[in-house]
């Protein structure tokens, strides 16, 4: 296969999931070793539960965190960060909530599902939490108990960030997803609305899905190995 030139390309957008970071450490949703194999979300990652038990459901996001923190982001996070430094329509659309693509040095980030280092007050809003503990749980203002910004299960999603994403993919001309299994909506609606725009569309993925037939090409290789061999580099 030829190295793909991104100069030949207006708006390039690269669509990432939980395979994404695979390589990283950081297990994958559906596959084995996946975090909700181990835990119970019922008991962790809704809002029922964080009603219920604050403290469990913060001090389970406190050991996520640290788990990541322990973690780095790959060679195929560098090239999607070096390339966001080149050319100037580069965006990420992530359904990952590890932070990597901006500790590997992206800011066109638009995070689908939130954040682990966010946490959110019902009366005061978003902030920045980046440590391996909370800064504090309770917000300073009202003394409310602070959430994780995540869209946890049964949330909504939060419908700002994904018409941005939207319109971010309707303008690409080059669309490349990455790990990601394509069940979850309405992410999974994406590369479809991504070939409809007659954008080229790129799959990166050591599996095959049920969209796969949609792409002009699929590389069946992890992430770390697909990038560097996918592009022409400077
Ligand atoms: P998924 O677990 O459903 O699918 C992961 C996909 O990645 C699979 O198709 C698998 O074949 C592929 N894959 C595995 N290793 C890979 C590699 N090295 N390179 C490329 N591809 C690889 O994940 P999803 O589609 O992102 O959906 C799961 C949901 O869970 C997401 O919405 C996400 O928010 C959440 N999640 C996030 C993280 C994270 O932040 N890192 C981790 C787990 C789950």
């Amino acid at each position: 296969m030829d190295k793909i030139d991104p100069a030949g390309f207006q708006n390039i957008l690269f669509f990432t999931g939980a395979g994404m970071s695979a390589e990283s450490g950081i297990p994958t949703y559906r596959g084995s070793g996946g975090v909700w194999h181990e835990y119970n979300w019922e008991e962790y990652a809704c809002q029922a539960a964080f009603n219920r038990s604050p403290e469990k459901v913060l001090n389970f996001h406190e050991l996520r965190r640290t788990s990541v923190l322990g973690c780095k982001p790959h060679q195929g996070h560098f090239i999607i960060a070096k390339m966001e430094e080149q050319h100037p329509g580069v965006t990420i659309v992530t359904q990952n909530i590890d932070g990597m693509h901006q500790r590997a040095g992206n800011h066109n980030v638009i995070e689908l599902h939130g954040s682990l280092w966010r946490v959110r007050c019902p009366a005061h809003g978003i902030s920045e939490d980046m440590g391996e503990k909370y800064t504090t749980r309770k917000c300073p203002e009202c003394d409310s108990w602070i959430r994780p910004d995540i869209t946890w299960f049964s949330d909504m999603l939060n419908e700002e960030v994904i018409n941005n994403a939207v319109s971010a993919i309707e303008q690409c001309d080059l669309f490349i997803s990455i790990g990601t299994s394509g069940v979850v909506w309405p992410a999974a609606g994406f590369p479809q609305i991504a070939k409809e725009k007659n954008a080229f569309c790129i799959e990166i993925n050591p599996e095959a899905s049920d969209f796969s037939g949609m792409y002009d090409i699929n590389i069946r290789e992890p992430a770390g190995k697909a990038l560097p061999m996918l592009f022409k580099q400077n």
